[in-house]
């Protein structure tokens, strides 16, 4: 640090010419973060300077995450779920593991998860001395149930099935799965970090929240499709007494224990989480999920006119395909299979598309 401090103008001169190195999300399509809408913007910076991890100071942002959690809850069919807003998806895969591990004492607990599970769930059993049971997946990459039924035994702590898996975009056979869990007594996780705001809104759909007697968990992100300012994830319990195995002592808070894993946590994003599902309620989600499923629909269209076909039929808005080359300008991913990987996330609109399609075609060409 510099003994004398800089100007503004300095600095901001400075922060803008670094800004300028990040990329914009035009041609961004391997992302499943978005351009937080302006509602949630708004709001962010009012609460900019909120802390929940004393909440007893901020009694009213507080009260925001709890209405953000019971907003989710009514969503998921469970007004009563518990819950508080995590960093993320990994933040609350960890926060869910955590919880069906205290709730298992047996030595060498192992947890069961789909082989297409996101990387957190790596972190998470790597910190929990948990063994994790990498179940495969069927022809359509979903988690396979027989596979499920033979990896569980008396140490099973939990099991963890995907809405919206990172890759590919399906659903797992969370109704299925949860016969397994609920036949044997087991946590029951369901990471919807990407699906959560997006399968409510799909019009056919099978059940798959906690109107499924044995979900016990569920992790959403509002900074991805909820289009909600980052860092806004949210982590939900059947039972909202089960957060209380979390629990530590927080002698010189306003609050005496806390059963979060960060300590200080921003509301502001909470506060933008919370504007933008108010803002655009059910109506408003609902258009914007159909209208990047259609945008789906319309690049794989178009990507297999050029003979580049789709690896599978994604149940939400990613799409997967068998094309080795990478457009130029474009940013792809690519998934553990080599799949060229895309996420329709709002920024990639219909016109955004048609451009990409374009490119391909060029480079097709
Ligand atoms: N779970 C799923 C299904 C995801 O797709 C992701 C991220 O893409 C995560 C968890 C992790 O979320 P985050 O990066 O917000 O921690």
């Amino acid at each position: 640090m510099k003994e004398i401090g800089s100007s503004e103008e300095e600095i901001f001169s400075y922060l803008s010419s670094v800004r300028e190195e990040d990329l914009t999300y035009d041609r961004i399509l391997s992302s499943m973060c978005t351009r937080p809408h302006p509602v949630a913007i708004r709001a962010h910076m009012q609460f900019i300077e909120t802390n929940l991890g004393d909440p007893g100071l901020f009694p009213g942002t507080m009260g925001l995450e709890d209405e953000l959690i019971r907003m989710l809850g009514e969503l998921f069919h469970h007004a009563g779920a518990g819950g508080y807003a995590t960093s993320g998806g990994t933040e609350s895969n960890i926060q869910a593991l955590r919880i069906a591990k205290k709730q298992k004492s047996v030595d060498h607990p192992n947890v069961i998860i789909p082989a297409s599970a996101h990387f957190s769930f790596d972190k998470a059993c790597d910190m929990l001395g948990l063994e994790m049971r990498s179940v495969p997946l069927d022809a359509n990459y979903r988690m396979d149930i027989d596979s499920v039924s033979n990896a569980v035994d008396a140490r099973t702590a939990g099991i963890v099935s995907v809405v919206g898996t990172t890759e590919y975009g399906m659903i797992d056979p969370v109704r299925e799965i949860g016969e397994i869990a609920g036949d044997n007594d087991i946590f029951f996780h369901v990471d919807a970090a990407f699906g959560g705001l997006v399968a409510p809104f799909l019009p056919k759909i099978a059940p798959w929240d906690f109107s499924i007697p044995s979900v016990s968990s569920i992790s959403v992100d509002p900074h991805k499709m909820g289009m909600s300012t980052i860092p806004c994830g949210a982590l939900l319990l059947r039972d909202p007494a089960a957060f209380g195995c979390l629990n530590v002592d927080t002698p010189y808070l306003t609050v005496k224990k806390e059963c979060t894993l960060a300590g200080t946590r921003p509301g502001a994003p909470v506060a933008g989480a919370y504007a933008v599902l108010r803002y655009l309620g059910c109506e408003g989600l609902s258009a914007i999920v159909s209208g990047c499923m259609e945008n789906t629909r319309r690049l794989i269209e178009g990507m297999e006119a050029f003979g580049y076909p789709r690896a599978v039929t994604p149940d939400v808005n990613v799409a997967t395909f068998d094309c080795p080359i990478t457009p130029s300008g474009w940013r792809v991913s690519r998934t553990r299979q080599g799949h060229m990987r895309t996420v329709q996330m709002p920024h990639v609109t219909r016109d955004v598309v048609e451009s990409f399609l374009e490119t391909i075609g060029e480079s097709h060409a």
